[in-house]
């Protein structure tokens, strides 16, 4: 099941303001009552088509958006990394979220704005210490994530709250997929068309089941919190105004733009 969150383009009678949906195969959508996250999914009387609609990030994490670094090899090694032996994690704030087709903006302190593609989690309940055999638990869905990085001020500061935590730099979308079970699906970045980043989700060094045991063993995850598992090899800069589309196969396409950068 796709969910979206959306806001209608124009009055359709039960308002403009954001709803969830599911979207059917006839590229409508079923609008939800409340929240699915916290009300479960309740359809209501109402239909639209996704043409009528903007979609919006699909989940406004309350809380927190945590991401796991060096995930894939091949990335650690063109960081210059060793492979780390236990999941390293940090945060991005959750104002940082947008969603597809929103833009990214280039913040003035960087002269360097890179695109990570990642696998996204979302949390379905409050939990703490989940054992690896109970993760499926407190998955909601997936989603795709981009982990946008001011790549300089990453290298400049030593940590990366500021180069990974400017608004805009966490891309969230297109819709969660409900029925999505990670495997060897390709993960794929593309900026203006070119294909950049290129991999498939049995590279990742720690996998899902392994990094909800770990988060979930230093902080408790609330409903609608994020996890962005780590980017493949093939990172770097996102040229002004570029298009960038992020593909997980199984799950869809996220596409955003890329302001010019801040005077
Ligand atoms: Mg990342």
């Amino acid at each position: 099941m796709r969910i979206v969150r959306f806001s209608a383009l124009q009055d359709a009678g039960f308002g403009t303001d954001p709803h969830f949906g599911v979207i059917n195969d006839s590229d409508q959508i079923l609008v939800l009552k409340g929240d699915p996250l916290f009300a479960g999914i309740v359809p209501s009387e109402s239909k639209i088509a996704l043409a009528d609609v903007r979609l919006l990030a699909p989940v406004l994490p309350r809380s927190k958006v945590v991401c796991v670094g060096k995930n894939y090899a091949d990335h650690a090694a063109e960081m210059n990394s060793a492979v780390p032996d236990e999941p390293i994690i940090f945060l991005k704030p959750n104002t940082s979220v947008i969603g597809p087709n929103e833009v990214i903006n280039w913040p003035r302190m960087s002269e360097r704005v890179d695109h990570e593609v990642e696998l996204a989690i979302v949390i379905s309940r409050i939990c703490k210490d989940v054992p690896q055999e109970r993760v499926h638990d407190v998955i909601f869905g997936y989603t795709i994530a981009n982990d946008v990085t001011a790549r300089d001020l990453q290298t400049k500061d030593g940590q990366w709250s500021r180069a990974k935590g400017f608004d805009t730099f966490c891309p969230l979308g297109p819709w969660i997929e409900t029925e999505f079970l990670p495997g060897n699906q390709k993960i794929e970045a593309r900026v203006n068309g070119e294909v950049k980043q290129s991999s498939t989700l049995d590279q990742m060094i720690f996998n899902v089941p392994r990094i909800i045991n770990f988060v979930s063993q230093v902080m408790t995850l609330l409903p609608g919190d994020v996890i962005i598992t780590g980017t493949p090899s093939g990172i770097g800069p996102m040229p002004e105004g570029a298009e960038v589309s992020l593909t997980i196969e199984g799950i869809g396409t996220l596409t955003n733009k890329v302001s010019a950068r801040a005077k």
